[in-house]
This record gives structure tokens, sequence and C-alpha cells, in this order.
């Protein structure tokens, strides 16, 4: 067993080639091979949200405070509340972030394949982030 900072802790904000808006990212976890997880914490201020995005073995979105949205490609904006847990599968285009009026945490879980997590696509439009949740 090891008690760590296993990654460097500093917060960094959220590249804004992949992000609209603000959002900081706090690594959690980068384990050593075999081991293949990732964990970050992610704070999305109001308005933000990822960029459209893929994942070759999926991810799991646990909130923790706020609330926020998540839409996959050909689906229907949905509202997500702390305590929820959402499971994006492999290889489905999404996207992930606040609410325009509210911010959102969330704990971001998944594991690379051949060092690659994600696959960035274009940006959320304002009509998409802005659609009524159903
Ligand atoms: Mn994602």
């Amino acid at each position: 067993m090891e008690i760590t900072r296993a990654v460097d802790c500093t917060t960094r904000r959220g590249n804004d080639a992949w992000f609209t808006g603000t959002v900081w990212q706090d690594p959690i976890v980068e384990a050593p091979d075999p081991a293949r997880i990732r964990a970050v914490r992610v704070t999305f201020e109001p308005g933000s949200r990822t960029a459209w995005h893929t994942h070759p073995l999926g991810q799991t979105l646990h909130i923790v405070s706020g609330t926020g949205r998540v839409q996959t490609f050909g689906g229907g904006v949905r509202e997500v509340h702390a305590g929820d847990t959402v499971w994006i599968p492999p290889g489905e285009k999404h996207w992930h972030g606040a609410t325009p009026t509210q911010g959102m945490v969330h704990i971001a879980l998944h594991e690379h394949l051949d060092g690659k997590h994600v696959d960035w696509m274009e940006p959320v439009s304002d009509d998409d982030f802005n659609a009524q949740p159903g």
C-alpha cells in the first residue's frame, strides 16, 4: 500500500482547444502500467463544458456537487446532479459540463489504451449547450 500523490497535483486550467469557458482539472491518479486507470476531478464554472469527444475504453462520471449537463451525439441533453453516476460507452461521442447558470464538479474515471484516453472533436455549440434538458 502507498499513500501517495501519484501525480502533479497542481490545478490546471482546461485547454481552450478542448473546453469552452473556465474549467479546472485536479488529477487524482495516473496509475503506472500495467494499470490503466486515470481519475481527475473537474470543476466546471457556469456555462463551461468540454468539446465533443470519445473515450477508447469508455468513461465513468461521478457528479460530486452542483448541477450539470451531459449529451451523447444524436440524443437529448440530460441534466445531472450531485450523487449521479454516468457511464459513457467506448467510442460514444458526447460532452459534459455545467449548466448555463450553475457550476458542476465531477470525478472522471477512464482507462487509457496505448496511452490515449480521449479523442477530441469540435466544440459544443451554444445552441446545443443551451437546449432544454429532456
Ligand atoms: Mn468524456
